[in-house]
This record gives structure tokens, sequence and C-alpha cells, in this order.
């Protein structure tokens, strides 16, 4: 077994509970801007129409086919539609307050804080992230993870996004770590497992839902915890 010494985590989905965060803030939006008047059924119907319009518009945004800004200006505009409200219906800064509401959401994945505490004293940690800076502060600062980190790497400041292997080698350089002794923890087979391999750095696969992959990653997990055993 390899002597890891730099750990790289990947923070949506990973420690940081998207899920959880995103849904509760759309259920408030529903609320307080009486979404049901408009003619959005329920809020569940509106976290479907955001999960159908979104994913996609962030695939399209991993493949640099859509800009960061145009991404956020034409993202409930579709989320909208898809739920069957017209343009001149949407509130005002709704992307604004969605976006302030979500990144100071603090639930994270059970188990963060423990496994944190548990790696701090003996490895140097780290968050690779394809995620905006600033609100990528802002989740880091409300859920509490800040202290645990040296750095966050970030695709906006690296200018390249995970699975490109320039981020992974920015990020090895800005720790002043090798790819021998790394690792990297991420739930998504492409950006975080594919990519650390295409950079010569062991994976953790996070894997809490069990999704059958066609990956062969270092190590799978389903629980953080998990971690312990590797580590
Ligand atoms: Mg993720």
């Amino acid at each position: 077994m390899k002597t890891y010494q730099h750990l790289f985590f990947d923070l949506d989905h990973t420690l940081w509970d998207y899920d959880r965060n995103v849904q509760e803030s759309l259920s408030e939006l529903f609320l307080h801007y009486k979404l049901e008047n408009l003619g959005v059924l329920s809020p569940q119907h509106f976290i479907d129409a955001f999960y159908a319009v979104n994913f996609k518009l962030w695939a399209a945004y991993d493949k640099g086919e859509l800009q960061k800004e145009e991404l956020r200006t034409t993202r409930f505009p579709r989320i909208f539609a898809h739920a069957g409200v017209a343009d001149a219906l949407i509130p005002e800064e709704f992307e604004i307050d969605f976006m302030h509401r979500t990144s100071t959401k603090p639930h994270l994945f059970p188990h963060t804080i423990e496994i944190l505490d548990y790696l701090k004293p003996k490895y140097k940690l780290y968050v690779i992230t394809n995620g905006f800076d600033e609100s990528q502060a802002k989740k880091m600062n409300s859920s509490g993870l800040n202290d645990y980190f040296e750095l966050v790497i970030t695709s906006e400041t690296t200018g390249h996004k995970k699975p490109d292997p320039r981020i992974f080698h920015y990020a090895l350089e800005q720790a002043g770590a090798s790819k021998e002794n790394s690792l990297m923890i991420g739930d998504n087979p492409i950006s975080d497992i594919k990519g650390a391999h295409g950079a010569g750095i062991d994976q953790v696969f996070f894997n809490p839902l069990g999704k059958s992959v066609d990956i062969i990653p270092t190590y799978t997990i389903s629980h953080l915890r998990e971690l312990e055993g590797i580590l």
C-alpha cells in the first residue's frame, strides 16, 4: 500500500450534501415566492424541473459549451419554462436568492466532520472543485469546513475543469505534493476518478448510492467512515 500524505477531496456530493442543500433551498423559495400562484404544482415539481434542466446545463458547462454567466442567467428561465411558468412571471433576483440560500446551507454528508477530525492530524487536506470560487467559499464557510483544508482549488481559478489533468497538476504543484503520495476522493466517476487516474493519482470513489459504473478505482467506499480502513 502506498504511503499517502496529501488528500484531495471533491466538495459537492462528496462532503457537502448538494442534494439536501439544494432541495431545502428550492422548497423555501417555493413558499417565499408563492410559486403555486404562478402555476408550479408543488415543491417537488419545482425540484424535478430544477434537476431536469440544471444537470444538462452543467454538462454543457463542463464541456465548455456554456460560460458561467450564461449558465447563471438562463438557468431559472429554463427551469420555470420546464415547470410551465411564463418568462414574465419569474420573480426578479431569483437566481441570486437561490445562490445565496444554497451556498449558506450547512448540511454535510454523514460523518464528514468525524472523518476530517480523524484525517487532519495525519494528512494534509485540500479541496479540488469544479464549482465557482465565490459559492464554493461560502459553502465551505457555512458548513464549517474551512479550518480542515490547506487550500481550495477551483476550476474557476485554475482555468481547467476536472477531469482535465491540468487542474490536478496545478493542485499537486500548489500543495507541494507528488502524484505518488496523493489520493483523490470524490463521487464523480468521470471528473474525479478518471480525472485523477489520468493524472497518475490514486482514487477513492465515494459511491453512497451504489451506482454501477464502468471504472476501476483504486478504492471504492459507500460511507466516508470507510476511509479509516484505507488511511
Ligand atoms: Mg462531486
